[in-house]
C-alpha cells in the first residue's frame, strides 16, 4: 500500500522514498515503479495525474516520470518508454513533482469547485460531468435555462467568491456521516461503490461542498480570475462551461 501523501497534503511536492517494485516497460508503455510513498497525484475526478523525476541520490542517476495512476492501493507511476533501466526494489529515490504543472491544476481544479457552487446556489444547477489541463477546464451542468447573459453573471460572481480568499478544508468522513450531509447527495455519492468506508471531503468554506479526491490549493485567493471562454449546448438539458485561469499559459 503506497503512502499517499497527496490526499492530505497537497502541498508537498518533494520527499525521499523506497523503491518497492518495478515493471519492465513494453511497446508503448514506459517502466513502472511502486514505492513505499509518494507526492503524485494518480489522476481521477477530472484531474490529470502529476508528471515530474526521480533521482537516485546514491550515483545521480535521474528518471522521468510521466504519469501516475492508482491500482488498488497503489500508486503506480509511469517512466518515458526511453527510460529502458528502472530503478531497482531497494533504492532510494528523491521523489520531485512538476510543481509548476500540479500548483495550476490545483488552482484549476478550485476554480471549478467555485464554478461549480455558485451555479449550485444561485441557480440550482447539477453538474453531470467536468474535465481540466492546467489552466483550462470544463463543467457540464443540467441547466436547461443558461445563456450568455447568464455566463457573465457567473463569470463576475466566481470572480468575486474567489476574491473573498474563502478557505478550502480537505475532510475524511465515514461513509454514513458524509451520506447525511444533504449537500453531497448532488455530486452524486450515492454512485460510490459500497465498499469505501471513507469519503473523502472537499468545503470551500461557505461555497461548496463535495465528495472527491483531487489537490486544491488552500485559499480561494491563490485561484486569483477565471475567464469564461465559452459555452454550449450539449442537448435541450445539458450544458457546457468552458473557463481559464487569467494569466495562465492557455488563458
Ligand atoms: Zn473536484
Amino acid at each position: 500500500m503506497t503512502d499517499a501523501i497527496c490526499y492530505r497534503d497537497s502541498y508537498a511536492d518533494r520527499i525521499t522514498a523506497t523503491v518497492v517494485a518495478t515493471e519492465p516497460g513494453e511497446s508503448e508503455r514506459g517502466p513502472l515503479v511502486v514505492l513505499d510513498r509518494t507526492v503524485f497525484y494518480p489522476g481521477g475526478g477530472g484531474q490529470p495525474a502529476d508528471r515530474g523525476t526521480f533521482l537516485r541520490a546514491a550515483d545521480g542517476r535521474t528518471w522521468t516520470v510521466r504519469a501516475a495512476r492508482k491500482e488498488g492501493d497503489e500508486i503506480v507511476h509511469e517512466l518515458e518508454p526511453a527510460e529502458a533501466e528502472p530503478p531497482r526494489p531497494g533504492d532510494r529515490l528523491e521523489v520531485d513533482l512538476d510543481w509548476a504543472r500540479r500548483h495550476l491544476l490545483m488552482r484549476t481544479h478550485t476554480a471549478l469547485h467555485a464554478l461549480c457552487g455558485v451555479v449550485w446556489r444561485d441557480y440550482g444547477a447539477q453538474v453531470t460531468g467536468g474535465n481540466m489541463e492546467p489552466g483550462t477546464a470544463r463543467m457540464d451542468f443540467e441547466f436547461e435555462r443558461m445563456n450568455g447573459d447568464l455566463v457573465d453573471a457567473i463569470e463576475a460572481t466566481v470572480n468575486a467568491e474567489l476574491e473573498r480568499g474563502r478557505e478550502i478544508r480537505v475532510n475524511v468522513l465515514p461513509r454514513a456521516e458524509a451520506f447525511a450531509i444533504p449537500d453531497l447527495i448532488r455530486t452524486k455519492v450515492n454512485l460510490l461503490p459500497p465498499g469505501i468506508s471513507e469519503i473523502r471531503t472537499v468545503e470551500i468554506v461557505g461555497l461548496d461542498l463535495q465528495a472527491d479526491g483531487g489537490t486544491h490549493v488552500a485559499s480561494t485567493s491563490e485561484v486569483g480570475r477565471i475567464r469564461v471562454t465559452g459555452y454550449e449546448s450539449k442537448g435541450r438539458i445539458n450544458k457546457r462551461i468552458r473557463i481559464a485561469l487569467a494569466g495562465s499559459l492557455q488563458g
